[in-house]
């Protein structure tokens, strides 16, 4: 082979491989389990271990960022090129409980390499991800002469996304000048699988409501009043009944006001990935496929904005029956929702809908848990073709894209900082992220080195 920058980049990788590995193996036997409180003093120590590390590989600034909860951490590492764009990298260094009896063959906190993976918690989520951006960074100063990155590079690592990142808006709030970045690379994603390299564009975001609602003062007798008064229990089921028309759309008026719209551009690739919808069928253990028109599934997943019941609930459930006519019934629903959709105005349509639709008599309480906002970088957007290039390098293969269906903090970066959220990640769907015998495979991590060994000279020629 000819020694292309690609395959330099190859060979130093395969050359650090062991040391890599051993590293990282270190950093797994840390059981930085953020939701367990008695592993604090670990999590403390995982970011410890990090900026150490960190320190290490060359950045001239790594920092412990304490917050009312578990240590994130910052590292940056300047440019020597002043007109250097300034990217950001986020990942997460807490992990899921982990236990031997869970079903785990191995100490999930003792790693092992068995068939080509690397087995313990946090191995995929999100320690190897986080951690392939090390020796990334040395394979792009080794391969280019280079004695600064190519980009000003900066990394955030927090220590409670495994416990839904409860104080990172406000981390990113306060240190927004130190984050200040012209593009955010998320690395706690995965890919299609094995063979299938992918780049997510976007997540979506979530908004969650529960309404309830009041007819008598108490339970009442249905031969006596039934007939003549409101029944909670049916408005609830009204209600339910009015959220989605027969196209399967959801009804509310507003509801899709602002979405963006799928490009043609977008439909044909997502087309393209081998998707077998009889398999996903068996993965979300139902019997039948069913959304809105017009859309097929993968599109109604990552592209379109959902309502959903997530439970209902009213008047008496026990054995036999209670001839009643309840005073109050529920439905809690959850909304998905796509880029261009504000939560606040959901929440205000969502509102609006809900109290036209009660009948004389029926009082209600709506309270809505905080939302978290949808994320989107458009396919042409120079950074996300800048990854894709990267990632195609490393894996000499054509790129394909994907969305996420799910919602994450990743949005509060896009919000705070202003900048596009590119998704990195190298995992794929068996790596049981929060399950048993997690693992990640070691091919696929070295190409996540080799990603991002080139993408930082993508990042800077296209962000210029
Ligand atoms: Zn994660």
């Amino acid at each position: 082979m000819s020694d292309t920058p690609d395959s330099a980049v190859r060979t130093y990788t395969e050359q650090h491989r062991t040391a890599f590995l051993d590293d990282l193996a270190d950093w797994l036997r840390i059981p930085s389990v953020s939701a367990q409180p008695e592993h604090d003093g670990d999590v403390r120590h995982s970011a410890e271990w990090l900026s150490a590390k960190l320190e290490e590989t060359g950045f001239p600034v790594t920092e412990i960022w304490e917050t009312p909860g578990a240590p994130a951490v910052f590292a940056h590492w300047p440019s020597d090129d002043p007109d250097a764009p300034t990217v950001l990298v986020y990942g997460h260094h807490d992990v899921q409980p982990a236990a031997r009896e869970d079903g785990w063959d191995t100490d999930p906190f003792e790693p092992v390499i068995r068939d080509g993976r690397m087995y313990g918690r946090g191995a995929a989520d999100d320690k190897g991800q986080v951690f392939f951006h090390t020796l990334g960074v040395r394979a792009h100063l080794a391969t280019t002469g280079r004695t600064a990155p190519a980009v000003n590079l900066k990394l955030l690592i927090e220590g409670e996304e495994e416990s839904g990142s409860p104080n990172f808006r406000a981390l990113v709030e306060e240190r927004a000048g130190r984050l200040s970045a012209d593009a955010v690379i998320v690395s706690d994603t995965g890919m299609w699988d094995e063979s299938t390299p992918t780049v997510c564009t976007g997540m979506r975001g979530l908004a969650e409501c529960e309404i309830e609602l009041y007819g008598p003062d108490q339970d009442i007798h249905s031969g006596s009043f039934g007939g003549a008064v409101p029944n909670p229990a049916t408005a609830v089921a009204r209600l339910v009944a009015a959220l989605h028309d027969a196209d399967g759309r959801v009804a509310i008026p507003g509801f899709y006001d602002g979405v963006a719209e799928l490009t043609d551009a977008e439909r044909v690739l997502f087309a393209e990935l081998p998707f077998d919808e009889a398999t996903w069928l068996r993965t979300a253990r139902s019997r039948a496929a069913s959304g809105e028109a017009g859309y097929s599934t993968l599109e109604r997943i990552w592209a379109r904005p959902t309502a959903e019941v997530n439970g209902i609930g009213g008047g008496y459930q026990g054995a036999g029956s209670k001839t009643i006519i309840p005073s109050s019934a529920l439905v809690k629903i959850s909304f998905r929702l796509v880029a261009g959709q504000d939560p606040d105005r959901i929440q205000d349509v969502v509102r609006a809908w809900a109290e036209a639709q009660l009948p004389a008599g029926v009082g209600h309480r709506i309270t809505f848990a905080p939302a978290t906002r949808p994320c989107l970088t458009p396919l042409d957007h120079p950074a996300l073709q800048a990854v894709a290039r990267a990632m195609g390098r490393a894996f000499d293969r054509k790129i394909l894209f994907t969305r996420e269906g799910g919602s994450g903090p990743a949005a509060d970066l896009q919000d705070v900082l202003g900048a596009p959220v590119l998704f990195l990640g190298i995992s794929v769907p068996s790596d049981g992220w929060h399950a048993p015998n997690e693992k990640v495979e070691l091919d696929l991590l070295l190409k996540g080195v080799e990603t991002t060994a080139h993408l930082w000279g993508e990042l800077a020629a296209a962000l210029r």
